[in-house]
């Protein structure tokens, strides 16, 4: 995650992004261990303070609060090469905490693996955002990770 910045006028709006993404992280970390690393080379996820830009990959017109982009690398651990998967999240600072928080919770989903949508619009991996912002995990979003890490991976153990 990146860090807060330099005291200053803009610091409060940093504090707040971290609050929301600490909020995000929390509600993921209660269905998988999810490990903070100091060094942004060895992290898996890394989570941005930054507008996405307007096109997205496909050169796409998308203007979103945030993003995940996925990356695939291979990362030498313990002396042998592996393919590991790399998320680069980027998220805007430019809403409010609620709407912040929601956001971080949906592209987190992404970078924990749920690519997909779900058409139900009380999960949090819903394809359009509700009228209120979903602050938490509903029981589908929790049995659709559960599921998803029952699964086979060519990826290995985590390190
Ligand atoms: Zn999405």
């Amino acid at each position: 995650m990146q860090p807060l910045g330099e005291p200053g006028p803009g610091l409060r709006f940093e504090q707040r992004w971290q609050q929301a993404v600490d909020g995000a992280l929390a509600s993921w970390g209660s269905e998988l261990s999810l490990v903070m690393v100091s060094d942004p080379a060895r992290a898996q996820i890394l989570i941005h303070r930054r507008r996405p830009p307007l096109l997205d990959a496909q050169g796409r017109r998308r203007a979103s609060h945030g993003r995940a982009l996925l990356e695939l690398l291979e990362v030498e651990r313990q002396g042998a090469w592996r393919p590991e998967p790399r998320v680069l999240v980027l998220l805007s600072p430019d809403q409010r905490l609620e709407a912040l928080q929601a956001t971080a919770l949906h592209e987190l989903g992404h970078a924990i693996g749920l690519w997909g949508h779900s058409d139900e619009l009380g999960d949090a991996m819903a394809a359009v955002p509700g009228a209120q912002p979903k602050l938490s995990l509903s029981a589908r979003d929790r049995a659709t990770v559960r599921w998803l890490y029952q699964q086979p991976s060519r990826f290995g153990p985590p390190p």
